[in-house]
């Protein structure tokens, strides 16, 4: 008898008719990837997957993670002799001190010679009477032992652990994620990577008015979005002479508008240029001026692609709690500031009015701003 990891992942994957071979292929290279160096063997049987290795909770641990895995579970494999098969499900119930219990079989192979429903009331009365003290309950069980009868043996497990869950990385077209050293852009650029979204990272520096280590800051964080997708990259933009440009040419209380609507043209600039079909961001309505609602409809204004703000309707408490998860946090309130707390005005415009925003924009080359931004970014 060895331990297995059972995979189930998302059942909106098998709502993809066609498709699935490909969302199932790229989940499989996925998880291969990330326990790629780990002594494996990946089984293949009547359409379940398992992965065995002499490390087991390593695997879990790191197969956990991986967007579009649901659930994984421990299972003993066993040969498909009946006897294995009830010793094994008692051996089940040792683990823990259950009062109550109930069998449940799923059964694959048709060439096995009993019924799902005989197996689980077979098990079920050999449990009972080889142990003392436990009942069957088909309600409300404390326990659910669980076989699965297959081509190549059978599986038995009751314990199911809750995985991350979503899209497999990479079915789902691509975002540019504007990446600040805070605490919701990460956030958000994870919540897209998890409906299978491929992640880039764009960040706007304002050399030398946010020091090196505030770059480090996003660096940090763009690597720990990293080991979630495999591959995002950082595009670092040069963003000190547009600030400059703003500061100089318009109104005071406009600053944080117009420098918002500039991240976005060359965001969606960048984007175009490299086939990237969406923007994402990390506002929340009504956080701070910038993300009122008239605010929004102005920065979106000069977006021509789709912008997505996965953490518009959370509160803040919430995007918090996910950002410890995800293992952000630590590194998000670390205190180098970000380029808006440096050209931050004293009272911002909360209401803006475009015609009267792109009224001040006028007095800047915003085309030759943008294009000239665009050229010297600098790759991570
Ligand atoms: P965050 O916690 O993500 O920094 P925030 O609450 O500080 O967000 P803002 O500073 O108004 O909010 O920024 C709103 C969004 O704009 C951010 O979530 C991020 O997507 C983007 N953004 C802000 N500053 C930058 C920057 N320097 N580089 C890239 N994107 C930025
Ligand atoms: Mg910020």
């Amino acid at each position: 008898m060895r331990k297995l990891l059972l995979i189930k992942y998302s059942a909106e994957i098998f709502l993809k008719g066609l498709n699935r071979n490909k969302f199932e292929k790229t989940l499989k290279d996925n998880i291969r990837r990330v326990i790629n160096g780990m002594d494996y063997e990946f089984i293949l049987d009547s359409g379940r997957w398992f992965l065995h290795s002499n490390d087991m909770e390593e695997l879990s641990k790191r197969v956990r993670k991986v967007f579009g895995v649901q659930e994984i579970c421990i299972v003993s494999e066993v040969s498909l002799s009946f006897d294995d098969i009830c010793l094994q499900a008692l051996r089940e119930l040792e683990e823990g001190e259950y009062k109550t219990f109930k069998v449940e079989t799923n059964r694959a192979n048709k060439k096995f010679p009993k019924n799902s429903m005989e197996i689980s009331r077979e098990v079920g009365a050999f449990i009972l009477n080889n142990k003392q003290d436990i009942r069957v309950d088909v309600k409300n069980p404390e326990v659910v032992v669980n076989i699965e009868v297959r081509e190549k043996g059978a599986y038995i497990y009751s314990k199911k652990i809750k995985a991350v869950g979503g899209m497999p990385y990479g079915t789902n077209g691509a975002t540019l994620l504007m990446l600040s050293g805070g605490i919701d852009s990460p956030v958000a650029g994870y919540m897209m990577g998890r409906r299978g979204v491929e992640l880039h990272s764009i960040y706007f520096h304002s050399h030398p008015y946010t020091s090196e280590r505030a770059k480090e800051k996003v660096i940090e964080l763009n690597n720990i979005l990293k080991k979630y997708t495999g591959n995002t990259k950082l595009y670092v933009v040069p963003f000190t002479k547009i600030q400059m440009e703003i500061m100089d040419k318009c109104r005071e209380d406009e600053l944080t508008i117009i420098m918002r609507r500039f991240m976005m043209r060359i965001s969606c600039a960048l984007a175009e240029a490299l086939n990237i079909q969406s923007v994402t961001t990390g506002e929340s309505i009504g956080q701070v001026a910038s993300q009122t609602m008239d605010s929004l409809v102005v920065t979106n204004a000069v977006s021509d692609r789709p912008v997505f703000r996965p953490l518009i309707s959370m509160d803040k408490e919430d995007i918090m709690n996910i950002s410890r998860q995800i293992g952000t946090y630590e590194t998000s309130i670390l205190p180098y500031e970000d380029c808006c707390t440096i050209f931050v005005p004293k009272h911002p415009k909360t209401k803006p009015i475009l015609r009267m925003i792109e009224n001040s924009e006028s007095l800047l080359n915003v085309e030759e701003l943008v294009k000239d931004a665009v050229e010297n970014i600098e790759i991570i």
